[in-house]
């Protein structure tokens, strides 16, 4: 089966990806985002996928430097929801028109592979909803026997190809290992729909490893792709150590807004047929238009967020995110307004990789 239609730009080579991401000159950017946003429209169309994100559990028992759900932050109070208030949440997903439903926790070994199995088989039976789960390194019988149970879909982001940093920053569990690349192949034998990405901006993160992830992107062959810029989190190491590998100033890679589009758009450029989100990271840094921007710069998918407003403050991996304080219905009806608002139109059903023959 072939997998790439025709884009509407060229594949950037490595020294362009590397040129665009240290180009800073206003209108030759407006050439990359209108390359972007035309290999969006060829590639996936008009449609934006909304995917409703359900925050299962903020427990988590690893200690990754950057994250405000890591094990050792005790300021924090911890939840997991019950089954009946995710099925309540699944029910608003239908309700509001969704195609998707993400389980999204920290790595929790309280979710148990049955209990999961169960909840995941309840959704499919009563709803016609795609189930994506996004639930950190799991062992694989958990892996599989999720998508026995009918789980479409997993997330799990590498966060960095660059494997010094990725170990400095991703403490493993005693006496594991954690190979993010070896997960993502066994999501893909095992039949799931595979979602990755990165964090830009990450102290200590260069502009050539930036473009080592941006080169994994297009190997990998990945269906769906987050970029999110690094916001530092005080109750962190990284926030208070930023050098935890120092480099020249001139290598470090900004966790900007700019950056980000840029990653966003390069990303499209790399694999114009995957989809990929506009983050609640890009709208908290740009709570008027990121969205939006994220969206006409490559992104095809936003992610309306249905936790229940009593445990949405609490899963916090970083602080001041967008939309902390709204229901769910007022983020199905803004996201819809700002879609509509730009031209686009609100994808139908479960919004799968497009696939062509
Ligand atoms: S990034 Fe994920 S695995 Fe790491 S501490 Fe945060 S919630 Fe846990």
């Amino acid at each position: 089966m072939n997998r790439t239609p025709p884009a509407a730009a060229p594949t950037p080579t490595r020294e362009e990806l590397l040129r665009w991401l240290r180009e800073d000159d206003a209108s030759r950017l407006g050439q990359l985002w209108t390359m972007a946003d035309e290999t969006r429209r060829r590639n996936v169309g008009d449609a934006v996928h909304l995917r409703g994100l359900i925050e299962i559990s903020n427990h988590c028992v690893r200690e990754c430097a950057y994250c405000g759900l890591r094990a050792p932050n005790r300021s924090l109070r911890r939840y997991r929801m019950t089954a009946d208030e995710i099925m309540a949440c699944t029910a608003a997903a239908v309700e509001f028109g969704y195609g998707t439903v993400v389980l999204q926790s920290g790595e929790d070994d309280g979710i148990r592979q049955q209990w999961l199995a169960d909840v995941i088989r309840k959704i499919k039976s009563e709803t016609s909803l795609a189930v994506t789960l996004s639930l950190g390194e799991r062992p694989e019988e958990d892996l599989a026997a999720w998508r026995q149970a009918g789980a479409d879909r997993y997330l799990l982001r590498f966060e960095t190809s660059d494997p010094v940093l990725y170990k400095l920053i991703h403490p493993p569990r005693p006496g594991r290992l954690s190979d993010r690349f070896a997960i993502l192949n066994q999501l893909r034998e095992l039949g799931y729909e595979v979602g990755s990405g990165v964090m830009i901006g990450i102290p200590g993160q260069t502009y050539d490893s930036l473009a080592d992830d941006l080169e994994a992107f297009r190997r990998l062959d990945l269906d769906m792709i987050g970029v999110g810029p690094y916001i530092s989190h005080p109750a962190t190491p990284l926030a208070k150590h930023s050098g935890l590998r120092p480099i020249p100033p001139e290598q470090q890679v900004p966790n900007t807004e700019l950056m980000t589009y840029k990653v966003l758009a390069l990303t499209r450029l790399v694999r114009p047929d995957a989809n990929i989100p506009s983050t609640t990271a890009l709208a908290t840094l740009n709570k008027d238009a990121g969205r939006e921007l994220g969206l006409s710069r490559g992104a095809n998918v936003v992610m309306p967020n249905l936790t229940p407003p009593q445990y949405r403050t609490l899963y916090e991996i970083y602080p001041s995110k967008a939309c902390l304080f709204e229901n769910a219905e007022d983020c199905r009806s803004c996201l819809k307004n700002r879609i509509l608002a730009m031209g686009r139109t609100i994808g139908q059903g479960p919004g799968s990789r497009r696939q062509t023959a």
